[in-house]
């Protein structure tokens, strides 16, 4: 299979579940789609303008998940696992139905969605992939949370710290390089939050759909879910997992590395932003065996592009 090629998924895959925030329940369905695509979803309760692409431009919403909207207002939330899945597996094509507003926690992490993708298989296609490759560092920094992007070689880096009071989350530190290290604990790693912020965030209309089985929850010094962590730096991971999903909305692998300090949703998508209003930020390269780019000289790494 090679690496230089979009890929889709080899049959439907059907999920069913509460969504976090909203606690309704939804059917969703990703099915294969033609190269050149995209991601696409499709809210199949919904019979007019019922199409909303995941496009950073389209993030309506950026507080706590990451919603998107389309031009008349129609919108799934809580897409950012489900896209950390996609694109940690390389998948550029996918058309995914839903028939409610959010989609499905599960188990609070993107483990069921790899799994499942893994069980049925990828589809190679014909069409070469399109990376964003970063040409200039750009930074974005709200108080004390920051975010920057700087070219690198090859690969995409994410380069991620959280900083809790919180003595059992504390000061967690990780980084990968999504297309080369083995993600299994990023995909794994669970959602989390802090007991005395639950009434709150109910009251906000928030976490209706939460519970221990889909949410790691943080008490003092204790940890409420029976079973314990899932992995030492579950916390960080979680955050890496959502950024993986939030970059996404780029709609392209980048080649580019992240370093981010206590960041989330909002603070990758305002970076995303401030990178693509500007065309010297960034170049979109076509990978053709014919044609790479200068970053590829070395074709011993492009398996690690896949
Ligand atoms: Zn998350």
């Amino acid at each position: 299979m090679s690496v230089l090629n979009q890929k889709t998924i080899n049959t439907n895959l059907t999920f069913k579940g509460v969504g976090l925030h909203s606690g309704l329940l939804a059917t969703m369905t990703v099915k294969p789609a033609e190269p050149n695509s995209g991601i696409i979803f499709k809210r199949t309760d919904i019979k007019e303008d019922n199409i909303i692409i995941p496009n950073i431009f389209n993030v309506s919403s950026a507080v706590f998940c990451t919603t998107i909207s389309n031009e008349s207002g129609v919108s799934v939330s809580t897409i950012e696992h489900l896209m950390g899945a996609l694109y940690g597996l390389g998948i550029d094509n996918a058309l995914i139905e839903i028939d409610n507003q959010e989609v499905p926690i599960l188990d609070g992490s993107a483990k069921l969605f790899v799994a499942a993708i893994s069980k049925i298989g990828i589809k190679n296609s014909d069409a070469p992939i399109k990376i964003v490759k970063i040409e200039k560092k750009i930074e974005f920094i709200d108080g004390s949370k920051t975010i920057s992007i700087e070219p690198s070689k090859i690969s995409l880096d994410i380069d991620f710290e959280l900083k809790y009071e919180n003595e059992i989350i504390g000061t967690q530190k990780n980084s990968v390089k999504v297309f080369e290290s083995d993600l299994s604990d990023i995909y794994n790693s669970r959602t989390f939050c802090l007991f005395e912020d639950i009434e709150k965030l109910k009251e906000m209309g928030l976490a209706q759909g939460g519970s221990l089985d889909n949410a790691i929850v943080v008490k003092d010094n204790e940890i409420l879910n029976e079973e314990g962590l899932r992995n030492e730096k579950e916390f960080v991971n979680h955050k890496i997992l959502d950024c993986m999903g939030d970059l996404y909305l780029s709609g392209y692998k980048i080649i580019g590395k992240i370093v981010c300090s206590q960041g989330g949703h909002k603070l990758t998508n305002q970076l995303l932003r401030k990178v693509f209003q500007n065309n010297e930020n960034f170049s979109l390269v076509e990978i053709t065996e014919k044609h790479l780019p200068n970053v590829f000289v070395n074709k011993s790494h492009l398996r690690s592009i896949a």
